[in-house]
């Protein structure tokens, strides 16, 4: 393992900072998330921290180190990591499993916890109702609330830019995140003894990565249309996958079906910080949602099915808590080896991060921890050649500054 990152300047300079927020949280606001003119959410400044607020951020940030919370969990898997139990899941409540991106289940449970009064609000994220092509983080408070914010928003967010305020209720609480986000708040409860005793429950989506706001830009530009015109931006759901989806404010619509929106892999403008990632599975989660489409791609439009990983035991009590409210409805049991085959891509990303990273590391370049993510054993079962294209490829994509970023400035967009 070569050198991580020693400042938070530095993990954005290359390219690691996927804008999970936290360096707002630290310091209570004093720097912000703030949208570069590359459409990336960047800490802004991000190199005018007290020395004390660093020193906690880097052990957390996910462009240090990513690991697994350890849960004990019965089964254990090379790609899929520790977990109790495999399942087809969606939502009990039609209407939530109809707009929900998949099947719901997530929304599904965050609206159980609330109703059933385990948790006294849920840290997630929605569209911001004043920009509705960005998005923002929320507690929600209520059931109606946690059902309202269902929907995957595939650009940048920073969810744990509320960390603290959620943090400062004394409240016991849950997390809906992206895998990264949940690392970092596995990591901060190691320096934070509020995280582990009042975030009860942590949920994850399974993910592909984190589009530039680019993406959600060219969508916009394809219709002639400016942001300010925007009433709703819907980038999937009312049906599985259903449609992407915007309106303006004089009452057009505009759609492109999953696979027009993602067809092209060379205009999803993903984060760097993506193309690393060592856990896109949720390692550092007590239940793990995913589309199960084989080969990872939707043959049409179906009623919702999310697959579900249980990773711990509280993990396993909501499951049943939940199911029997009737809040969520569990299918057939999934294995492992069937998750695998409906994220194809997960399984060439995890394999061929050891080699990228010795590509990084020959360029001089900071590169990412990840302590019990199996990344060796992973690459093993790889193909040599592979390995060897993308070690080249990681190398000379460094070298051509592919992976560095200017320090973002106070003048970026917000
Ligand atoms: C960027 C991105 C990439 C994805 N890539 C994959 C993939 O490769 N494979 C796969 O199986 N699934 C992927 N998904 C997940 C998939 O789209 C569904 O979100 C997932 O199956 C859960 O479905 P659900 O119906 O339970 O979610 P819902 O019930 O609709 O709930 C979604 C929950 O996730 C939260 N959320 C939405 N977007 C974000 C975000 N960007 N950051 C943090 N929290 C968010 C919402 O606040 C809500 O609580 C991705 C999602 C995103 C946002
Ligand atoms: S990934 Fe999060 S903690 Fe790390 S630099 Fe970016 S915003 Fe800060
Ligand atoms: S691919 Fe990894 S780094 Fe990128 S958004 Fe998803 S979990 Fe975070």
């Amino acid at each position: 393992m070569g050198k991580v990152a020693k400042s938070i300047a530095e993990v954005v300079t290359n390219g690691l900072c996927i804008g999970c927020g936290l360096c707002e949280a630290v310091t209570h606001g004093r720097v912000r998330m703030v949208m570069t003119d590359t459409g990336a959410l960047r800490p802004t400044p991000a190199d005018a921290f007290e020395a004390e607020e660093e020193k906690r951020l880097l052990a957390a940030c996910p462009g240090v180190a990513v690991e697994p919370r350890p849960m004990e969990a019965p089964r254990n898997d090379l790609v899929w990591g520790g977990y109790s139990s495999l399942a087809y899941a969606w939502a009990g409540d039609p209407e939530l499993r109809f707009r929900a991106a998949t099947g719901g289940v997530l929304s599904a449970l965050a609206v159980h916890l609330l109703k059933s009064r385990q948790v006294d609000f849920v840290l997630q994220v929605e569209a911001d109702p004043k920009a509705p092509m960005r998005s923002r983080w929320t507690l929600s408070e209520t059931p109606e609330a946690a059902s309202a914010a269902a929907g995957s928003r595939y650009g940048p967010v920073a969810p744990l830019a509320g960390l603290m305020a959620a943090l400062e209720r004394g409240q016991p609480f849950a997390l809906v995140a992206k895998p990264c986000d949940l690392s970092a708040v596995h990591r901060l409860s190691k320096v934070d003894e509020r995280v582990d005793r009042l975030c009860r429950f942590r949920l994850v989506l399974v993910c592909g990565g984190q589009s530039r706001l680019g993406k959600s830009r060219d969508l916009l530009q394809d219709y002639g249309l400016s942001e300010d015109e925007v009433t709703l931006f819907r980038y999937r759901g009312h049906g599985n996958p259903g449609v992407t989806r915007v309106e303006t404010r004089d009452g057009r619509a505009f759609e492109k079906t999953y696979r027009e929106m993602w067809e092209d892999e060379a205009g999803w403008q993903l984060e760097s910080r993506c193309k690393l990632c060592p856990d896109a599975l949720g390692e550092a989660a007590d239940i793990a949602a995913l589309d199960v489409w084989p080969d990872a791609s939707p043959s049409g439009e179906d009623a919702g099915f999310n697959g579900i990983v249980v990773r711990s035991a509280a993990g396993e009590a909501l499951v049943a808590s939940a199911v029997a409210a009737g809040d969520l409805v569990l299918g057939e049991a999934l294995t492992a080896a069937e998750l695998t085959a409906f994220q194809p891509h997960q399984l060439r990303k995890k394999q061929a991060l050891k080699a990228r990273t010795e590509g990084l590391a020959q360029a001089g370049m900071p590169l990412l921890a990840a302590p019990g993510l199996r990344l060796d054993a992973l690459a093993a079962a790889a193909a040599p050649e592979s390995q060897a294209r993308e070690r080249d490829g990681a190398l000379l994509r460094a070298r051509q500054g592919r992976f560095s970023e200017p320090l973002p400035g106070e003048g970026g967009e917000t």
